[in-house]
């Protein structure tokens, strides 16, 4: 079944489309945390980051950089944060990778987050060899 961002990218439901390349599109988010938030979509349809091919990935870098410069100049905000969620443990609600671009003002409007920091982990050696391992094994 395809994901209503699919739909989207196919035309079948309409969206404030902000930018769209090969790989990507990018359009006003239907329910903004703060003016101007934007969603940068890849139009391969994959749940997870991980899963995405390395064009996708590729050309999602280059958008990201390009839409939020767009969102700074035409919102007047300064700040911005850009989110992705994995899983919907980790508060995703549509199944189909995107970023969040979300402004930040002076008004205090934008993402408000908690960020749970800790220490250092006593095995931080062996966890960073191991996901080293992994991205070696990626290329
Ligand atoms: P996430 O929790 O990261 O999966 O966020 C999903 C986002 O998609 C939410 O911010 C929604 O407001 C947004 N969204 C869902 N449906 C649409 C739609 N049809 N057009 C634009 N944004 C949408």
């Amino acid at each position: 079944m395809p994901s209503i961002f699919t739909r989207i990218i196919n035309g079948e439901i309409p969206c404030h489309r902000v930018y769209e390349d090969e790989h990507v599109i990018a359009f006003l988010d239907i329910g903004p945390v703060s003016r101007g938030h934007v969603l940068v979509v890849p139009k391969e349809e994959r749940v997870r980051l991980d899963q995405l091919s390395d064009a996708s990935a590729a050309a999602l870098g280059r958008a990201l950089r390009i839409v939020a410069a767009a969102v700074v100049k035409a919102t007047g905000c300064v700040d911005y944060n850009v989110l992705q969620n994995n899983g919907a443990a980790a508060h995703q609600a549509v199944m189909h990778v995107h970023f969040h671009i979300i402004p930040k003002y002076a008004d205090g409007s934008g993402l408000g987050m908690k960020w749970n920091a800790g220490t250092a982990p006593a095995d931080a050696a062996e966890l960073a060899g191991a996901i080293a391992a992994g991205a070696r094994q990626a290329l």
